[in-house]
């Protein structure tokens, strides 16, 4: 049976040239980067080299690159440094944030006493910036916390706007680029946020490694303390194979951004034109969505809804659940909740999210599988 995986939103396959530069890594350079033979320095320089690889492609100096286990990890940081030791008072924040920083929010509420505020959902799924604006007008030091790109439903901040007001209103800027970074060209000389994260599994690189952008001069404290490794902010020998891997992994996803964000459009396109083509009453969740994540509301009966992704997977089929209402035992997406009406986030909405690696032949076969349901 042919698998096809529409999944892209939750992680991605590994580039083969990915796994060759990981395995290389792992065969000659088992160094520890912190010593001062010839192992160590070649290990060494395979982290300093990836860093100026990512360094390159994002616009802004090396040493504002911090290697992290993956994003969750990052937010988690600096998020908490930037309260505990650094004075912010207020967070503003959206809820359909992602949990990685929904939840660290909520932790630093009880534990702090911070104010936190949530800008406005409109109801295409966007963030209303006008409440944004108006949430900021105040002395109380400030840090906004908003993702790039909705990982559900594919909608997007516009990252010059948002990073100008911040900026306009003195307050930081934290962004979650989980989902755009590797898809779009974010250039940090332009662009005035503060701190971004980012995991190498959502653009072909490995899982267990991202990075966190860390802007020059903001003062932020070690998360673990020990050795000197990343300027002492995160201690612990580094997992150089994964370094390389996520370094190589950034570096073809840029080389290669034009080509494949057209290639993926397209079949995008290609895909709401079929659901639209077959199912009468499909809506799309969201508008101006992101080209690779699609989440639409199919209009099937309460018996079929249980039974989708159950279905799409004996057949081989991955994709993701929009809204979890297809069992009794799981809550709904707290993100549709936040804009679909009572009625709609009962039905079954499904997240389709595309790779390169994808085909109009696998968008066929899906729309096939849906039928048979
Ligand atoms: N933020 C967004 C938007 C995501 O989609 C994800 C993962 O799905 C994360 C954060 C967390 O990423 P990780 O689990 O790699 O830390």
């Amino acid at each position: 049976m042919k698998k096809i995986y529409l999944d892209n939103a939750a992680t991605t396959p590994l580039r083969e040239e990915v796994i060759q530069t990981m395995i290389a890594v792992l065969q000659n350079d088992f160094g520890n980067p912190s010593s001062t033979h010839s192992f160590g320095r070649s290990a060494k320089s395979i982290i300093e080299t990836s860093r100026k690889t990512i360094a390159k492609y994002l616009n802004c100096s090396a040493q504002e690159i911090i290697f992290t286990s993956n994003a969750t990890e990052g937010t988690n940081w600096i998020l908490r440094e930037m309260v505990k030791s650094n004075g912010i008072k207020k967070i503003i924040t959206s809820k359909i944030e992602h949990h990685a920083t929904l939840y660290t929010v909520l932790n630093l509420q009880k534990e702090f006493g911070i104010e936190v505020e949530y800008i406005s959902v409109l109801p295409n799924g966007n963030l209303d910036l006008f409440d944004f604006e108006r949430k900021l007008d105040d002395k109380i030091p400030t840090l906004v916390t908003l993702m790039h790109v909705n990982n559900e439903i594919g909608t997007l901040i516009n990252l010059d706007s948002v990073a100008a007001i911040c900026q306009k209103y003195n307050v930081i800027f934290h962004c979650d680029t989980v989902q755009s970074i590797g898809k779009v060209t974010i250039d940090l000389q332009k662009i005035p946020l503060d701190f971004l994260v980012a995991s190498a599994h959502k653009f072909h690189g490995p899982k267990g490694i991202g990075f966190a952008f860390i802007r020059k001069n903001t003062p932020i404290q070690p998360m673990l303390y020990g050795g000197e490794q990343e300027k002492g902010l995160r201690a612990g020998t580094e997992a150089v194979h994964q370094i390389a891997g996520l370094a190589k992994a950034f570096e073809i996803a840029n080389e290669q951004l034009v080509d494949e964000t057209n290639y993926i459009t397209e079949l995008k396109s290609y895909c709401i034109e079929k659901l639209q083509a077959n199912f009468d009453g499909i809506i799309v969740n969201g508008e101006n969505t992101f080209y690779n994540i699609l989440n639409v509301l199919l209009p099937f009966s309460d018996e079929k809804t249980a039974l989708i992704l159950f279905n799409l997977d004996m057949k081989g089929i991955a994709v993701s659940r929009g809204s979890a209402c297809q069992s009794g035992s799981v809550k709904p997406s707290h993100v549709l909740a936040e804009f679909l009406s009572s009625e709609n986030i009962k039905k079954p909405s499904l997240r389709i999210s595309f790779s390169h690696y994808n085909t109009k032949e696998e968008i066929d076969l899906l729309i096939e599988s849906l039928k048979t349901i």
